[in-house]
């Protein structure tokens, strides 16, 4: 039965305990929350979108290594942000191959518009150990990541409406309607 294998879904290996918090949280309410709920990242959300993600990293690199007050820096000041998303119905490996693309290592998983779970690679390694190789590659476009051509999920900096559709032009992220405009 060469060739023949389960296919394994985003929805099978996310994690669905997601702890979401506003943009205008602090740092300090963003680290309670990983620690009280045990999480390594938090989603931030604007209008009940997901707008931006924080790590433990960030919160290392971003708040503690800069020496900046956890009670005074916000959110939306240390966020890694616009978020990309993946559907829970979509194959792991899709998930996979986005991450090494993007060069990141996690994905809001979005249903219908609603926030699900997230989905990181070490999900899916510890699922699917068969795509490491694909993840493998993800680590290496870290020093580059290449955005263009990938639509990431946010808030548009023209119209400033959600899309799931973003795409960078000229540095900024751009909705579908919007990069319609701008084209000359
Ligand atoms: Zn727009």
């Amino acid at each position: 039965m060469v060739g023949i294998r389960a296919r394994v879904l985003v929805a099978d290996v996310m994690t669905r305990d997601l702890v979401t918090l506003s943009e205008t949280a602090t740092a300090k309410e963003v680290a309670t929350a990983m620690s009280g709920k045990a999480v390594g990242s938090v989603v931030i959300t604007k209008d009940g979108h997901p707008s931006g993600i924080i790590t433990e990293k960030d919160l290392v690199e971003r708040v503690i290594a800069r020496g900046r007050d956890p009670e005074s820096t916000l959110a939306r000041e240390i966020m890694s942000s616009p978020v990309s998303v993946i559907d829970p119905r979509a194959d792991a490996m899709e998930a996979a191959r986005k991450m090494a693309k993007l060069g990141i290592r996690r994905l809001v998983v979005v249903d219908k518009g609603m926030m699900v779970g997230i989905v990181t690679s070490r999900d899916i390694l510890s699922t699917a150990p068969e795509l490491m190789e694909v993840l493998a590659d993800a680590a290496k476009n870290r020093i580059m990541p290449s955005k263009r051509g990938e639509s990431l999920a946010g808030f548009c900096d023209m119209c400033e409406e959600w899309s799931e559709s973003l795409e960078e032009v000229n540095g900024h992220f751009l909705c579908e309607v919007c990069r319609n405009e701008t084209e000359p």
